[in-house]
């Protein structure tokens, strides 16, 4: 069941999100050689606790950390680890959640670290460009496949590949909510987009096959073929006059 929400409610995301962006910018700003994940998921705990939020990640199915933090082939879910220490060249993403008052805003992107490859920067260009391209697609009256196509349409023309195992959802007084927003399908199908309806749309783009697998711990998600991955993700307000991006703070890199 969709759940739309007033203005009021909107604008009560809006906190929310703007928690969980600036924990994001504050998680890319660490990202740097020698840095662990555990460390940065650290920061990022931090920060929301100290807004007096709660970090909508932790513990939740069990997860164990504040922040998936996902280096270079893995996809999402990665698990924060003193052991895993980020290295000049990696590509890192980072998924934060932040529930304020009742709701959660839901947030991700992809960081360089230090001097990566051409290749890999153009994954990270095309991924959140393929965000913005979902966003622009989610119109009142118009259908979840229409930002699903957007995505795909554009990740696809780069030779890239969406992943399809793992896909975006409604957010609101719930992490996860209806309805699914994969980023493949067809234009005009799927739910109608209705002024209130809040979603995070989260291209996750592959380099390579667009398949993954789950490793042996049942979160840390991997490409099937090795290659790099990336992942950008907002929450967005459906209204009459547009979409609104809930997930921001001043300074956000996006
Ligand atoms: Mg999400």
């Amino acid at each position: 069941m969709v759940v739309l929400k007033t203005d009021r409610e909107i604008a009560k995301m809006k906190d929310a999100g703007r928690i969980a962006s600036m924990a994001l910018k504050l998680a890319g700003d660490a990202v740097e050689p020698g840095i662990s994940t555990l460390e940065i998921d650290g920061i990022v705990r931090k920060y929301i606790e100290s807004e007096g939020a709660l970090p909508s990640f932790l513990n939740y199915g069990g997860f164990p950390a504040s922040a998936c933090i996902s280096v270079n082939n893995v996809v999402i879910h990665g698990i924060p680890s003193e052991t895993c220490i980020i290295k000049n060249g990696d590509i890192v993403s980072v998924d934060v959640g932040a529930f304020f008052e009742g709701f959660h805003g839901d947030n991700a992107a992809t960081f360089a670290c230090g001097d990566i490859s051409q290749e890999a920067r153009a994954l990270i260009d095309a991924t959140r460009e393929s965000l913005y391209e979902g966003i622009n697609a989610a119109l009142a009256g118009g259908r979840i496949g229409d930002i699903a196509s957007a995505v795909q349409r554009y990740v696809e023309a780069r030779s890239y590949s969406v992943v399809r195992d793992f896909v975006g959802h409604g957010v609101g007084a719930k992490l996860h909510e209806d309805p699914s927003v994969p980023n493949y399908g067809m234009a005009g199908r799927g739910v109608r987009l209705l002024p209130g309806m809040t979603i995070a749309i989260e291209p996750m783009v592959n380099m390579g096959t667009h398949e993954v697998k789950v490793l042996d711990d049942e979160w840390t998600t991997v490409t099937a073929d090795g290659k790099l991955s990336a992942h950008f993700e907002h929450t967005i307000a459906i209204t009459s006059d547009g979409p609104i991006i809930l997930t921001q703070c001043d300074g956000a890199i996006d």
